[in-house]
């Protein structure tokens, strides 16, 4: 049997946005509410997206690294979730940088992307519009989201699993 391909996916955001209950998220479609913040993880998952076997590895960084850890995550993701908290316009304001970060490194190839806005679920303390968080997607040229690790049931488009998802469509097309 031929091998799925094998795709890295980095998931990127200022500590705590939800990255960690995201990631858990999609692998166990439960939510656990506290992980330790500092803790940095790979994942292995297998799934079928549009019919073809793909084999991802996860990394779940930590958000607090010094700026060479994160750049060594940079060089070592195909392609990155960026993560922030729709009731933390902080996390909103660290999206672009982060960007810049990544295309300065990957340069001159396109840096496969997603955006991701979590916490959807807590729209009584909403900070970021869904229509800025459009708008930044539309500046990076990379699909939007917005989601909740606490359910698929609020939020845009399909949930946690579909930005992933459509993040290894991406890579694939690169
Ligand atoms: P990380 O630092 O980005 O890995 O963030 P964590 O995954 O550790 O989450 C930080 C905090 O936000 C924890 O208390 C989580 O329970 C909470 N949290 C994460 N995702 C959500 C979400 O979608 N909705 C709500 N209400 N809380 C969340
Ligand atoms: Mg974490």
């Amino acid at each position: 049997m031929a091998k799925s391909p094998e795709v890295k996916l980095a998931v990127f955001g200022r500590a705590g946005v939800g990255k960690s209950a995201l990631v858990v998220r999609f692998l166990t479609k439960r939510f656990i509410w506290e992980y330790d913040p500092t803790l940095e993880s790979t994942y292995r998952h297998q799934a079928n997206i549009d019919d073809e076997p793909v084999s991802m590895e996860i990394l779940d960084t930590a958000g607090q690294e010094d700026v060479l850890q994160r750049e060594s995550h940079m060089r070592w993701g195909d392609g990155f979730i960026l993560v922030y908290d729709i009731t933390d316009r902080g996390s909103f304001e660290d999206v672009a940088p982060l960007k810049g970060l990544l295309e300065d490194l990957k340069r001159p190839k396109h840096v496969p992307l997603v955006l991701l806005g979590n916490k959807a679920d807590l729209e009584h303390a909403r900070q970021v519009g869904t229509a800025e968080g459009e708008r930044l997607a539309a500046d990076m040229a990379c699909a939007f989201y917005e989601c909740s690790a606490c359910s698929d049931a609020v939020g845009s488009g399909g949930g946690v699993a579909e930005a992933f998802y459509e993040l290894c469509r991406e890579i694939r097309r690169r």
